[in-house]
């Protein structure tokens, strides 16, 4: 069974869930209670590193050693593979682009930082600037030709191209795959992304870097949660 996590999901001691994010999972062990509940083997990862686990193994990133996955929906989240496999850093909480702090003066953010992504493009600054009531709203609305959140998504878009521009920087990687609900807008977000990326990144870096969306759309978490637990079934021999 795999299982995937709004929120840092620590590799070690059980799979706890980061509290500082999701508030109602501290003290919980997932791994644990997924076993004792449903009887069979376990493994639960962030959202956001299962969309990476999937779109690289069946979609947008396939054939890339070097990708990062970036989901943008309420919260904005990274999955990294690095040399053909999932990076999760020393704690497994690798990736949580969204709480990149980009403005130190500004509004504070739910991890306690300010001026953090996603306090800037996430969820709530998408409602904020389109004046919709949720981000499916705002997405629709967009495609729909509503003047006011296609530039909300367009602001979203801005913002994502300066962070990614550093992420760029630091990893260098091959592609960038864009998913999560508000990737549906396609180049409404697209469009600014790649434009504030080029003004933020390494002339070296951005050489030979795609921006794409994902291939496979709102089922890439979940298709991760089924990437993971195949590896826990069928783990690589030597
Ligand atoms: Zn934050």
């Amino acid at each position: 069974m795999g299982c995937g996590f709004p929120g840092p999901v620590r590799a070690t001691g059980g799979g706890g869930v980061d509290p500082t994010i999701l508030p109602g999972w501290r003290d919980v062990r997932p791994v644990e209670r997924l076993e004792a509940v449903f009887g069979t083997a376990a493994a639960v990862g962030n959202d956001a590193n299962l969309g990476a686990l999937s779109e690289s193994t069946w979609g947008a990133g396939r054939g890339c050693s070097e990708l990062a996955y970036v989901k943008v929906a309420t919260g904005i989240g990274a999955g990294l593979v690095l040399r053909g496999e999932p990076f999760g850093g020393y704690a497994g909480t690798a990736g949580e682009i969204g709480h990149v702090s980009l403005d130190p003066g500004g509004r504070r953010c739910r991890c306690g930082s300010r001026g953090c992504l996603e306090v800037l493009a996430g969820g709530q600054a998408l409602l904020a600037r389109s004046g919709r009531a949720s981000v499916r709203e705002v997405v629709h609305a967009a495609l729909a030709g509503d003047e006011a959140s296609a530039a909300a998504i367009g602001r979203t878009g801005s913002w994502l191209g300066v962070a990614l521009g550093g992420l760029a920087n630091l990893l260098n990687p091959q592609r960038l795959v864009i998913g999560g609900e508000v990737a549906a807008t396609g180049e409404l977000l697209l469009g600014p992304l790649r434009a504030a990326l080029a003004g933020s990144v390494l002339g070296s870096a951005a050489a030979g870097l795609d921006v794409v969306a994902g291939e496979l759309g709102e089922r890439a978490e979940v298709m991760g949660a089924v990437a993971l637990a195949l590896r826990l079934a069928r783990p690589v021999l030597p």
